[in-house]
């Protein structure tokens, strides 16, 4: 007997039927975008765990961060998985294996009569202190983000971003620089990052980031000294590092802080208009996500039958597989984010 076509059983879903990816013979979705009965989470940014299923699968790491983020909407029943523990949801066995976005983050592997789909949720190759690291998983079909699927984009190495940072601080010892980051992932990667790179200054953080900055200790990583920015005075800041949520950026907020010096981390940052259009003085060009060549590089390793590709720029990555002879199609899923 052939083993199913991997489009026969892991299809798109539409929104009004629970969005995300829907998994026939278990009777589940990934990461679907509205309430459903049953759902298996990828990870714990806002656009991939949504509030009010059922039933929610997924790692202790993601399960901490959606019970902090969500409270009671992080789902009626909740299943920890560790990595690479194989159980079975109806038809289906399923195991979660690391992806190295954040905390938690994982891949789903799903096997179906010989049939193997692998949903890799947003990953990235680079190593991060925070999360354990991508693991390629050789499938029939490779469900990939492309959030940076562009030529355009590649990510320089992280020691060279913070190096900015401290360069600057010794530059403008009157400032206060400002971190502009997401409160999941990349907060906590930038303060392993600047602690591993020898800053052991307190860093002050905005109140929005610092529930996610506890429970990533609580999972064991360090992150030196945080104090509240909120309960500080602004003249202490002076000299420091602030780091903040986006939001934060254009805010009153800011203004506590005495000659703020605002930067931005994100892959965004490689285009300079976005740059300019925020009104960054030092853009910091750090990703969660997979550049063009980690992209290129991942779908080498996978050595997927077919390749499908979300969440970004599709076009461009499904003509390179093409290149590779690789069976490539864009996955039109709705509601997923730039996140950065
Ligand atoms: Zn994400
Ligand atoms: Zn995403």
């Amino acid at each position: 007997m052939t083993a199913p076509a991997p489009d026969s059983w892991v299809t798109p879903c539409p929104p009004d039927q629970g969005g995300g990816l829907w998994v026939a013979p278990g009777g589940f979705h990934i990461d679907p975008t509205r309430p459903v009965g049953r759902a298996v989470i990828t990870h714990g940014h806002s656009d991939h765990a949504r509030p009010g299923h059922a039933h929610v699968l997924a790692t202790p790491g993601t399960l901490a961060i959606m019970q902090a983020r969500l409270g009671e909407g992080a789902g009626l029943h909740r299943q920890p998985l560790a990595y690479r523990q194989p159980i079975r949801i109806g038809e289906v066995t399923v195991t979660l294996v690391p992806a190295g976005h954040v905390l938690g983050s994982a891949q789903v592997v799903l096997d179906w009569r010989g049939s193997r789909v692998v949903i890799s949720g947003d990953y990235k190759r680079r190593p991060d202190p925070t999360c354990e690291p991508f693991e390629p998983v050789p499938c029939d079909a490779f469900v990939t983000e492309a959030t940076f699927g562009l030529p355009v984009f590649r990510h320089p190495p992280v020691e060279g971003e913070i190096a900015k940072v401290l360069h600057a601080l010794s530059l403008f010892p009157e400032r206060t620089i400002v971190i502009g980051c997401y409160a999941l992932g990349k907060c906590q990667r930038l303060i392993t990052e600047l602690r591993r790179a020898g800053y052991d200054h307190p860093l002050y953080l905005h109140g929005a980031h610092l529930p996610l900055c506890e429970l990533y200790r609580g999972q064991g990583v360090e992150l030196g000294e945080l104090r509240p920015a909120t309960a500080t005075d602004g003249a202490a800041m002076r000299g420091g590092i602030v780091l903040a949520p986006p939001s934060a950026m254009a805010d009153k907020w800011l203004r506590r802080l005495v000659d703020p010096l605002p930067a931005y981390a994100s892959g965004w940052m490689r285009v300079r208009a976005r740059a300019r259009q925020h009104g960054v003085e030092l853009p910091l060009i750090v990703s969660d996500h997979a550049d063009w060549d980690e992209l290129c590089q991942t779908v080498r390793d996978v050595a997927p039958g077919e390749l499908w590709v979300t969440h970004g720029s599709e076009e461009a990555l499904v003509h390179w597989a093409g290149t590779q002879g690789v069976k490539a199609r864009p996955l039109h899923l709705v509601g997923f984010g730039e996140e950065e």
